[in-house]
């Protein structure tokens, strides 16, 4: 599933087609998680003047319509030569002229849909702060798991907690940190709290650096992978030894997602508050 630095990756690899206008608009398949809207060809003959970034949202802003893009389970978006062939389950095409926008999901779980004039939409309203803006810091934190008996992974994966915090973010963190997964989030110390911060703001810094993870089929725009996975530690290596300790990694379900720690060293710790 792209996560968040994915979709910043795929956002600014779309950055070619800024200034340019849309020739056609080319729906070859509009059921995806929500119908494609019918009067989506008005883009045609509007220049893209903006790309933005709302948790795993693109805001792409055209000169008089907004429309909020999801690339689902496996969407992704690439720039084609408009002459290249088209590939089964591209479902939705901009025609800029020379480049095309393809829209390709074959789970179809992803979305293309119009974003409100005042940019808000009831799909943005509920999340969270981005884990990467000042607005998501340790005192932000503290407060938000004070009451939280759910395990720390559960919560930091809660879109209305802070967004785009991924299953493979949240693993590697929490793993870099010596927290198990399922200690409860109320009863992390400050600490551990602001290291989290720190940590999930570290992590994400370095994966969008590195151009996302490579999960199975994605890849940004231009159809580069991205070079991330290769440097997890505890992600997808569950039965492997830990590289800290040569301990089995293991894995647990927390919030219906598999969730891979190191036994030994983030040990399940009661009242760790109290300890401080
Ligand atoms: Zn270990």
């Amino acid at each position: 599933m792209p996560e968040l630095p994915e979709v910043e990756t795929t956002k600014n690899s779309l950055a070619p087609l800024l200034h340019q206008t849309v020739q056609a608009v080319r729906v070859r398949q509009p059921q995806l998680r929500w119908v494609i809207p019918q009067d989506v060809d008005k883009l045609q003959g509007q220049k893209l003047i903006g790309l933005q970034r709302r948790s795993k949202y693109i805001l792409a802003e055209f000169e008089h319509d907004t429309m909020l893009w999801h690339l689902g389970m496996s969407g992704s978006f690439r720039i084609c030569k408009a002459q290249d062939e088209l590939r089964k389950h591209d479902h939705f095409i901009l025609d800029f002229g020379e480049l095309q926008l393809r829209y390709h999901d074959p789970r179809r779980f992803g979305c293309i849909v119009w974003l409100n004039a005042d940019s808000q939409h009831k799909l943005l309203d509920p999340l969270g702060p981005e884990p990467l803006t000042d607005a998501f810091n340790a005192a932000y934190l503290t407060d938000k798991l004070k009451s939280k008996q759910v395990g720390i992974k559960v919560a930091l994966m809660d879109n209305h907690i802070v967004v785009g915090v991924g299953n493979i973010y949240a693993t590697e963190s929490l793993f870099n940190l010596g927290i198990h997964p399922a200690q409860p989030a109320s009863s992390l110390s400050p600490q551990q709290v602001e290291a989290l911060v720190v940590e999930i703001k570290r992590i994400l810094s370095f994966a969008i650096g590195l151009g996302g993870s490579t999960l199975r089929d994605y890849t940004n725009a231009m159809g580069e992978n991205g070079y991330f996975q290769q440097t997890l530690l505890a992600y997808g290596r569950a039965g492997e030894m830990c590289v800290n300790c040569e301990t089995t990694l293991e894995n647990i379900k927390l919030g219906q997602r598999a969730s891979v720690f190191c036994p030994q060293c983030q040990p399940l710790k009661k009242n760790t508050k109290t300890k401080q």
